[in-house]
């Protein structure tokens, strides 16, 4: 890295990226450095900045040499304080893939349109994983060199193949004598199989379980049809059953936000806070598991979606404020982004991408692939995403041609769009899902939907940070410490 010098004075420019920030606040143009350290200032102190205008012994002139956007030569090196800044923040590199997907059976109870191909029915023959297949799967997850490592058991409904998940879990409990490695166990589960055996099953292992809830019984039950339609009596009589049996933490739950969704905003979050949930994660519909004609009913503009996730947001933030204790959890990541040295670690933000680096999904028909939403193309016809077979070495799935494509595709600082905003540190790079909206993974930022979400949602943190009264700060930076199941398994479960 080698700092910009413009021309002859006290201190010298390092590298960092700017954005002007729409709005009335004077203090509108946001800079960020390459190590994301962030600050807001005005225009002239910008120019001033940059024309070397700036007086030594000023608040902002030491803001900025103690962010490193500055620094004086032959009085301090920066580069070290940098360089350990970035590592930081890229240290999920080091580590291999923590999180390991199970996806079990695709066989599912319920009807919800917005997953239609990524289910089976009931009684469906050929969509359980075999139990070689699991066998040869714990194998890769111990291949990687992760001392953390997240099993994630998905499906379809997981609980209806639970003798599968008993194997796989009691395996890797017998290897992980040897191996030592910090694991967490995560079923994610409409809860509606849930028997006394695979409570105490869970109590034994200290199993976590994530659920959908997408709010009142109305809305969930339109958006997750069952033959029955009490999907959510039975989700909650579920969470209940799991809270008595394991404590109150061990089951977290999550929305799919269809266009019904987005009209009640407040009406989904006072479900959280009714059924005492202390996060919740508002999640748009991802372009994977429709049929055509139900994307036209329940798919939006993500601009919609920004809306609705900042009309929830407030009210969440007004509820903190009164006492109520509720987190949304791609905010809590994205905080972490912005205001840690250290990386979320969530796969969807990761430059280099977290497909494949951070996950793998072991799916039932014993194909490995490097995401969920990659397996889940495969059930709309597109295997051009798969890395290979669960009996192939760890080192050989993650070397597949797959791979070297999408890593082409998955570094943000290097792609078009991406290498040039000013957001970029706090950002990641989706190549499976530029692949699947665009035909190609690179994309065109212009007219992508993962860029226009981070976009929104980040523009929006950053000026409440930047306006928002102690009240609202003091409840974004209680955030930052509280995670749920929700934040450490993967969000992309829609099941
Ligand atoms: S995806 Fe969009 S918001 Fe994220 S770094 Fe790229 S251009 Fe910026």
């Amino acid at each position: 890295m080698s700092a910009v010098i413009i021309k002859d004075s006290s201190y010298r420019l390092l590298p960092f990226r700017f954005m002007r920030m729409q709005g009335d606040c004077p203090q509108d143009v946001l800079i960020i450095s390459d190590a994301g350290e962030h600050l807001s200032i005005t225009n002239a102190q910008l120019h001033d900045l940059l024309d070397k205008r700036l007086q030594r012994g000023t608040a902002l002139y030491k803001d900025l040499l103690a962010r490193h956007f500055i620094y004086e030569p032959g009085k301090h090196d920066p580069l070290p304080e940098m360089a350990a800044q970035f590592r930081s923040r890229k240290d999920f590199l080091l580590q291999g893939p923590a999180l390991h997907l199970f996806v079990v059976t695709l066989r599912c109870n319920h009807t919800c349109q917005y997953c239609q191909v990524s289910r089976a029915p009931l009684a469906g023959d050929g969509h359980d994983l075999t139990a070689q297949d699991a066998m040869d799967a714990v194998d890769r997850l111990f291949e990687s060199t992760s001392p953390t490592l997240t099993v994630e058991f998905q499906g379809g409904e997981p609980l209806l193949a639970f003798d599968r998940i008993r194997q796989i879990v009691e395996r890797v409990v017998e290897r992980n004598e040897t191996e030592q490695r910090d694991i967490q166990f995560v079923i994610t589960s409409t809860l509606h199989h849930l028997t006394d055996e695979v409570l105490d099953f869970a109590h034994k292992h200290r199993i976590q379980f994530s659920t959908s809830l997408d709010g009142p019984a109305e809305l969930h039950n339109a958006n997750r049809p069952t033959p029955t339609r009490d999907s959510y009596e039975r989700t909650l009589e579920g969470i209940r059953r799991v809270r008595i049996k394991l404590g109150h933490g061990a089951v977290s739950a999550l929305t799919t936000l269809t266009a019904r969704s987005l009209e009640q905003p407040r009406a989904i979050i006072d479900e959280y806070v009714r059924q005492g949930f202390s996060s919740i994660s508002l999640r748009p519909l991802s372009p994977y598991g429709f049929a055509s004609k139900s994307a036209q009913r329940l798919d939006y503009p993500m601009e919609r979606y920004v809306l609705f996730y900042q009309e929830a947001l407030a009210y969440l933030l007004e509820l903190n404020q009164q006492g109520i204790h509720l987190s949304e959890s791609y905010t809590a990541l994205l905080l972490n982004n912005i205001l840690t040295p250290f990386s979320s670690g969530y796969v969807d933000l990761r430059s280099p991408m977290g497909a494949g680096t951070g996950a793998l999904v072991y799916n039932y028909d014993g194909y490995v692939y490097p995401s969920d939403e990659a397996r889940m193309l495969v059930e709309m016809g597109e295997d051009g995403l798969r890395l290979g077979s669960v009996r192939q070495p760890l080192r050989e799935l993650l070397n597949a041609p797959v791979m070297h494509l999408l890593l082409e595709a998955g570094i943000a600082e290097a792609l078009p769009g991406c290498s040039d905003c000013a957001l970029v540190p706090y950002c990641g790079a989706d190549p499976v899902e530029h692949f699947a909206r665009q035909g190609d993974p690179i994309g065109h930022r212009a007219f992508s939907s993962f860029c226009e979400k981070n976009m929104g949602l980040l523009q929006h943190l950053l000026r409440l940070l930047r306006d928002g009264d102690d009240g609202v700060q003091r409840v974004l930076l209680s955030w930052l410490t509280r995670r749920s199941v929700a934040d450490i398994s993967h969000v992309g479960y829609r099941g």
